[in-house]
Parts: structure tokens; C-alpha cells; sequence
């Protein structure tokens, strides 16, 4: 590496001492120093070193080609990666001019392999609105779409939002906490409260007002807005894509699913990944990626106001009226592709011929959609004055060929009759190859040679080659060139002079058609705005399609969506165990009124917690303006859905989280209102018997009495059913069960009562206990059920008697237990390990 190099190199380092620098080297990148330390550890590439002076300097290289893999694997692990191209020639022996092209950082990707189609791509800032305050005010950005949001409310609310639009990086002030389990960047606070900052916003968006988007002067979410931009303007520089404005969200219009509830009820992500199916995936027949987004996002966080659900589902009705519709509106939507990504690839200069056909193609399909929606009243405000791009579909369509090659480079991507002097290097190009084989006829005959032949080779250019045997017939002018075993081959003036011609014809057709190019790409970027707007509309047609078809062919209904602080469902099912299970889904009942906390009592496995995921799923649903498994629904707009499930029902999460089970239920207890809904299930079951039935009656009192929170709670507390009667607006529910030829059978019908028995042997027989075990049970049982007190020493099971001998070692490690101490997962674990010694 010669010093001019490596004096280049650490002066562009310099400036980006916290990105990994991809130094451009021919077809290479190359890191250097500890970037190439770091990257061959992440990578698992070759370190190797080159020398430099006496010493030698670490180096790692990546093919250019195979970039985007690479680059890939270092956002994952968090890197961030600065890409320095070699631009202009170097003059005469110098240097090769470098320049930092982009910074490429996990929350601004546009790479289209490190982007899930159905899910967005943002980063995000935040910034306390009083210092060590409890609120934030934020920004988001999605640059893969040009979505730029603001928003306050309390931080925990501000990471559930963060959530939901797939924030992968966070930008914060120096000083300030950033939440966890992001990619934190940490960007001095003078970045935040600038005092031109209002002035760069409208710089930026090009207005000369904020107002317009709702933001007034002074706002609170300057601040978040400009550190955002600042920072994506520094780092994209002109590969920043065209932003669509600032879209003020209010969160009071919409739900807030906290983490536990969302994984709870798998909404949208799998508890197990590769078991079982999300909500999402049962409401997904979206045609597009904009829809399938829409759907993701819309679950993540229903409307609370009725207006919007309202509009949905009679957009989703009048689908579901009119199936021949339906069928086309799907058709023609499953044509349009990601418009949205793409056209903000283009516009941000990463876009390849096929894109701009792509878009082309996709907005032709947006008149047909217009006049096939325009007689349903409910569509009237997403199509009448739809705007359809016409322009730009029919300059794309103008200009660019049927099939364009993915690249530019080797042209052929613009039409004949766009651009006469396109056509004219072209025809001179091709003109020029004819008379090429005039000039083969010609020195054929002035030679005499009937085998001379011109050719071309990539080195010498044009030849005229003659065969050795006929070398004593070349004329004076001809000059040699190269010779072959059998043959010699030559130039004249002539050939070369044409030659000149048409490769420079080549080279200026293709200088012409990337001018072209490069003219639509514009076009696009300036009708950036316009192009993001029709795709909002198109997402929420395919939302609307998607719903649409999945009532149809899963039989849903329309959810009446009233005020009222009601909540009725007939028959409802629940929307994801229907779809998995062989036998046919026993379909129940709910009906809330003043009466609002349920106590359920049941049998295990007896659809405890399937009936209250389903209460909840179908509230959700009916929130996005969805239709739902039911006969009948009629649901008053909740504020807010908690979900939790007692810490024994919930082995995934291993550790011992009675701690966590009983800081859950603390949040909801604070932050629930009269019109939330609240699932419980088998809460305060993560520890002893005795401890967690009062904490269970002491929620369910204060639930009842304080915050009268529509409430279902599912427990194998009997006791707790002492509850009704005794406060009010507490029901009793269990779900039936009989017993059939010694054992029992579910009926999984809910009814109101309580269940007199516990059929939990009954599920240990199932579930292969010895018989001798079962049977032991079965006499522990009854002497239990003969006292009239609480039991806490039942006579001692015959194997783990003394006399028994090599089992005494078992009875120790029973009488040893701390069982209030132990998770979950220990006592399964000792549980198994008790099965096995005693099989042996
Ligand atoms: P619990 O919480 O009472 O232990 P679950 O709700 O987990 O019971 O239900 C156990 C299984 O019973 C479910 O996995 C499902 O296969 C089946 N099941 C539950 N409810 C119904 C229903 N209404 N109709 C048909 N099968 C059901
Ligand atoms: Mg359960």
C-alpha cells in the first residue's frame, strides 16, 4: 500500500470513525486496521495484511460483487457501514479520488434482502418533553416508504409504538436513557434543540410552514423531527429518498397493545416460533406488500374510535356482497407489486430498469381498480379523484422497452422513437456492422483471399484475418496486428476509422439512454408525495380485500360497533384454533353488561384459555374494522386490551416470573379504566396454593369495586366462586364437562356456575400417568374432599414410603423441595425426572 493511499484512506476514516469503512479498491472493498479485525470476526472472511514501510497493516476484503450479503451480515450484528467509492479516473499516475457515498445503519436500510415484504424498515428518536420526565415526544422514519410520523406519550407507550413500526435504531441525546433492545445512537443534544430547527424542517419538506402538517410553531415534536433528519441527512446524504411530510399521529386513536398482550395472543408473532399460526397470518390475504404492512400495523394497535372501524368494515361488507368483485379487485391488485418500496427505491437512485417497468405496470392496473370500486358508496373517498399517476405510468411506458435488462450497463432499456439522436447513434451503430461486411466483400476481391475475414476481439478491436497460405497475397497497406498458429491477422486505416465510429456510437447511445433513465428517476422523485399518497389508499384497498376474503371463505359477520359499554357475542369462535383442530370448534357465548367481572372455572384442557383469547381476538379484530368469528357481535369500543397468563401456564419464558406475573397485574391494575377489557389467566398460579388465591381475590375485589373493567378471569381456584353474590357485578362461568364411562368428556360449552369437581386426574390418566399413580390420586382425593379445611398433608403415597428402601433417597428429595421457591420449569423438570426413576 503506498503512503499517498493510506494517507487518503485514514483522512476519510477520520470522519467516520464510529461506521466500518468499505474503502473501494477495484472489485474489491477493503477494510483496514481494526475494521477488518472486526469484520473478519463477524464475517468469518480472511484476515490477511499488506505491508506498508517497514510494517504491515491488518486488511480484509469483500467482492463488490457480493456486497450486499456481506453488508447485510454486519447491520445484523449491529455495525454500521460507511461505503467509500472510487469516483472520476485517476490522473495519470495519481491517486484515484474516494468518496463516502452512504452510510448504511440498521434503521436505514434499503437494501431490498434485508427487508421482510410485510413488515416495515424505521428508525426512530425520541427526547424527554421535561428533563427526567415520564413523556417523550418522537419521531419515525420509514425510508424504505418515505413515512415520516411524530408523536408524544409515555415512554412505555413510545416503545410500543417503536414496535409497531418495526424500529431497528434509535436516535438520543447523549445524556438521556434509551430504552432497550434497540440500536441505540447516541448524537449530541445540541442535535436536538437547534434554533434554526423549524426552518430546516420546512427546508427539507419544502414548505414554508409546518401547519400544514399540524405541527405549530414551537412544537414539541420539532425536536425529535429535526435530530431525526439531521442525522438521516448526514448520514444517506443524497441517497436519502424523498419523504412524504409529517403525519402528526394521536395514540388517544388508538389502542395500546403492550408486548405481553400482543405475545399472549399472538397477534402477529409466534410464542413458539414454528408452532401454530398468528393472527396475522389468519387475516393475511393481502395482494401487496402496502396491504400486508397496513394489516401488520392495524393489528399492532386497533382503532378506539368508531369512525374509522365503522368505514372499514362497510368497505369490507361491500365486498363481501358483491364476490364477482371481489375476485377482480384481487386480480388486478396482485398486479401492482410493492409501488410503494419501489418507486422509493428509484426515486433514492437504487432503482434498476425493471423497476421503473415495474411501476409502470403497477400504476396501470390503478384505472381498472378506479371504475370497479366507484359504484360502492363505501369506497367513494379512497377512489373518486384517485390520483393515478397517469403521466408517469405513460412515460415509463413511452420510454422504456417490454423487457428491460436488469442492468443498464449493456443499454437496450430505451424504446426506438424516443430520442432521434438515441436513434441515430443506434442506426449508425448498426449501419456501421453493415458496412463492415462491405468491407470484407471488398478486400476479398481487391485480395483475391475468397477465405479473409473480418472479426472482432475485445483486445485488438477490428481485424482482418487471412489464413497462412495466403499470406504472399497481402497488399502493403495492411498492417499486422497478431498471429496465430494457421493464420496472421492485420488492420487498415479503413477499419480502423470505422471502428472509431462505431464504438463511440455505442458508447453515446448508451451515455443517452442513462440520461433517460435518469429523467424518469426524476420524474418519480418529484412526484414522490403523490406517489405515496395513492399507495396509502391502495394499502387500505387491499386491507379492505384481505378482510373481505377471509370473512367469506371463514364465514365472519359484521361486528355491530356501538358506544355503549357493552360487549355480546353469539357463538363466537376463536379465529386461529378453528383453523388448526380436527374436530369441529364448539362455538360460545358472551354478554357483559353492568355485570362485567367473570370468574371461569373449568377442568385443564377444558378451553379455559381458549375461550378468553377469543373474547379478546374477536375485540381486536372488530377494532380494525375486520368481521369476526361469531353469529352475532355487538362490541362497544374498548380503550385498551390486557392480556396475561399466570407464570406456570407459561413455560416459555423459563425463568421464575412470579416476580413479573405480579408486576403485570400491578400495571393493569393501574392503568386499566372502566372500558378496558382484561384477561386473566390462572394469574397469582405462580406460587404456593394459599398465596396466590388471595392475591387472586384481592385483584378480582379490586377489579370489582374500583376499577369495573370489563374482566374475564380464568382460575382452578374454586373458592374464588364464593366471590359472586358476595360483591357485586361478579359471575361465576365453567365450562361443562360429563362424565362418560369412567372418564370425561369436554363439552367445551361455557355455562354460567362453577365446575363441583376437579377433573384433573382424569387429564393425568390421559396423559399416561401409571395406573397405579391414578389410583392413589383417586384415594388422596377423596380424603382431601372428606375434610372440611384446607389440606396441606395428605398420608403419604405407599412408594415413597420408608420401608420401601431405595425410594427413601426420592423421599428426601421431595421433603427437600422449596416449592416456593422453585420456577416453573424446575418442578416440570422434577416432575419428569420423578416419572423416570420410578419406571426403572
Ligand atoms: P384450558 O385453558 O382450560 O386448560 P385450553 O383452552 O388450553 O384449555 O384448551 C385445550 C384444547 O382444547 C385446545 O388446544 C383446543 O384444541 C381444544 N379446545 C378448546 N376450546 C375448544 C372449543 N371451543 N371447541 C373445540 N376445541 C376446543
Ligand atoms: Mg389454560
Amino acid at each position: 500500500m503506498a503512503p499517498p493511499l493510506l494517507k487518503q484512506y485514514q483522512e476519510i476514516k477520520r470522519q467516520y470513525r464510529e461506521e466500518l469503512l468499505l474503502f473501494r479498491m477495484g472489485d474489491f472493498y477493503e477494510l483496514f486496521f481494526d475494521d477488518a479485525k472486526i469484520a473478519a470476526e463477524a464475517l468469518g472472511i480472511a484476515l490477511t495484511s499488506k505491508p506498508i514501510g517497514k510494517e504491515r497493516i491488518p486488511l480484509a476484503g469483500i467482492p463488490v460483487k457480493a456486497a450486499d450479503g456481506y453488508i447485510s451480515r454486519l447491520l445484523e450484528r449491529g455495525y454500521k457501514v460507511a461505503i467509500c467509492e472510487q469516483i472520476g479516473t485517476a490522473q495519470g499516475r495519481g491517486l484515484m479520488e474516494r468518496q463516502v457515498v452512504e452510510v448504511i445503519t440498521p434503521g436505514t436500510v434499503l437494501l431490498p434482502s434485508l427487508l421482510e415484504d410485510k413488515k416495515r424498515s424505521s428508525i426512530g428518536a425520541w427526547c424527554p418533553l421535561r428533563a427526567g420526565g415520564e413523556e417523550v415526544a418522537c419521531a419515525i422514519c420509514d425510508i424504505t416508504t418515505g413515512d415520516f410520523v411524530v408523536f408524544k406519550g409515555s415512554r412505555e407507550r413510545a416503545v410500543g409504538e417503536f414496535n409497531r413500526w418495526s424500529v431497528k435504531e434509535i436516535v438520543v441525546p447523549e445524556q438521556e436513557e434509551a430504552p432497550p433492545g434497540f440500536n441505540v445512537t447516541r448524537i449530541p443534544s445540541s442535535y436536538f434543540d437547534a434554533w434554526d430547527r423549524e426552518e430546516y424542517l420546512m427546508e427539507i419538506f419544502g414548505v414554508s410552514t409546518l401547519q400544514g402538517f399540524g405541527v405549530e410553531r414551537d412544537s414539541e415534536y420539532s425536536y425529535p423531527a429535526y435530530a431525526l433528519l439531521r442525522y438521516l441527512k448526514e448520514k444517506k446524504g443524497n441517497t436519502l429518498p424523498p419523504l412524504s411530510g409529517i403525519q402528526v399521529i394521536n395514540l388517544g386513536d388508538r389502542m395500546f397493545l403492550d408486548l405481553q398482550t400482543l405475545r399472549n395472543l399472538e397477534i402477529t408473532e409466534r410464542i413458539r416460533p414454528g408452532e401454530g399460526m398468528t393472527l396475522f397470518e389468519i387475516l393475511d390475504d393481502t395482494k401487496t406488500p402496502m396491504g400486508g404492512r397496513l394489516l401488520r400495523q392495524e393489528l399492532e394497535s386497533p382503532y378506539t374510535v368508531i369512525r374509522p372501524i365503522v368505514e372499514r368494515l362497510s368497505r369490507v361488507n361491500d365486498l363481501v356482497q358483491q364476490p364477482m368483485k371481489l375476485e377482480a379487485l384481487k386480480s388486478l391488485l396482485a398486479g401492482i407489486g410493492d409501488l410503494e418500496r419501489i418507486s422509493t427505491r428509484v426515486a433514492a437512485g437504487k432503482g434498476n430498469p425493471r423497476d421503473f417497468l415495474r411501476i409502470g405496470e403497477g400504476l396501470q392496473k390503478i384505472p381498472p381498480i378506479v371504475s370497479l370500486l366507484k359504484s360502492l358508496d363505501s369506497f367513494q373517498d379512497l377512489v373518486s379523484e384517485l390520483d393515478d399517476l397517469g403521466e408517469l405510468r405513460d412515460e415509463i411506458q413511452r420510454t422504456i422497452v417490454e423487457d428491460p435488462p436488469a442492468s443498464i450497463n449493456e443499454g437496450g432499456v430505451i424504446r426506438d422513437g424516443v430520442d432521434p439522436e438515441l436513434d441515430e447513434y443506434r442506426s449508425l451503430a448498426r449501419n456501421s456492422k453493415a458496412r463492415l461486411l462491405q468491407i470484407e466483400r471488398k478486400e476479398r476481391a481487391r485480395t483475391g483471399i475468397a477465405s479473409l475475414k473480418v472479426g472482432y476481439n475485445s483486445v485488438f478491436g477490428y481485424y482482418i484475418e487471412v489464413t497462412k497460405p495466403n499470406l504472399k497475397f497481402v497488399p502493403p497497406d495492411y498492417i499486422r496486428k497478431q498471429t496465430l498458429s494457421n493464420a496472421e491477422r492485420f488492420i487498415t486505416e479503413e477499419l480502423k476509422e470505422l471502428e472509431r465510429r462505431i464504438l463511440s456510437a455505442e458508447e453515446m447511445a448508451l451515455v443517452k439512454e442513462k440520461e433517460h433513465l435518469e429523467r424518469l428517476r426524476e420524474i418519480v422523485r418529484i412526484n414522490a408525495k403523490r406517489m405515496h399518497a395513492l399507495c396509502m389508499k391502495l394499502a387500505e384497498i387491499d386491507l379492505a380485500q384481505s378482510l373481505a376474503s377471509v370473512a367469506v371463505r371463514r364465514k365472519y359477520v359484521k361486528p355491530e360497533i356501538v358506544e355503549d359499554d357493552v360487549l355480546e357475542i353469539e357463538e363466537g369462535r376463536h379465529p386461529v384454533v378453528e383453523a388448526f383442530i380436527d374436530e369441529p370448534f364448539v362455538p360460545n357465548d358472551i354478554s357483559m353488561g353492568e355485570d362485567r367481572i367473570f370468574i371461569l372455572t373449568g377442568p385443564n384442557m377444558s378451553g379455559k384459555s381458549t375461550y378468553l383469547r377469543q373474547i379478546a381476538l374477536i375485540v381486536i379484530m372488530a377494532q380494525i374494522g375486520s368481521f369476526v368469528p361469531a353469529r352475532r357481535a355487538k362490541i362497544g369500543v374498548v380503550d385498551r386490551v390486557f392480556s396475561r397468563i399466570g407464570a406456570s401456564d407459561d413455560l416459555a419464558r423459563g425463568v421464575s416470573t412470579f416476580m413479573a406475573e405480579m408486576i403485570e397485574t400491578a400495571q393493569i391494575l393501574n392503568q386499566a379504566t372502566r372500558r378496558s377489557l382484561v384477561i386473566l389467566d390462572e394469574v397469582g398460579r405462580g406460587t404456593s396454593t394459599f398465596d396466590g388465591m388471595a392475591i387472586a381475590w384481592a385483584v378480582l375485589e379490586y377489579l370489582a369495586k374500583k376499577i369495573r373493567a370489563k374482566t374475564i378471569f380464568a382460575t382452578h381456584y374454586q373458592e374464588l366462586s364464593s366471590l359472586e353474590g358476595a360483591l357485586e357485578g361478579i359471575r361465576n362461568f365453567t365450562i361443562m364437562v360429563k362424565e362418560w364411562g369412567g372418564g370425561v368428556v369436554f363439552l367445551r360449552k361455557v355455562v354460567r356456575g362453577t365446575s363441583d369437581k376437579s377433573y384433573g386426574i382424569h387429564v393425568a390418566k390421559l396423559a399416561g400417568l401409571p395406573a397405579k399413580v391414578i389410583k392413589r390420586a383417586k384415594e388422596v382425593l377423596k380424603e382431601v374432599e372428606s375434610r372440611s379445611r384446607p389440606v396441606r398433608y395428605v398420608k403419604q403415597l405407599s412408594f415413597f414410603e420408608k420401608s420401601e428402601g431405595g425410594d427413601s433417597d426420592l423421599r428426601k428429595r421431595i421433603v427437600s423441595l422449596n416449592l416456593d421457591e422453585m420456577t416453573p420449569k424446575e418442578a416440570l423438570d422434577f416432575l419428569y425426572k420423578l416419572k423416570e426413576a420410578l419406571e426403572r
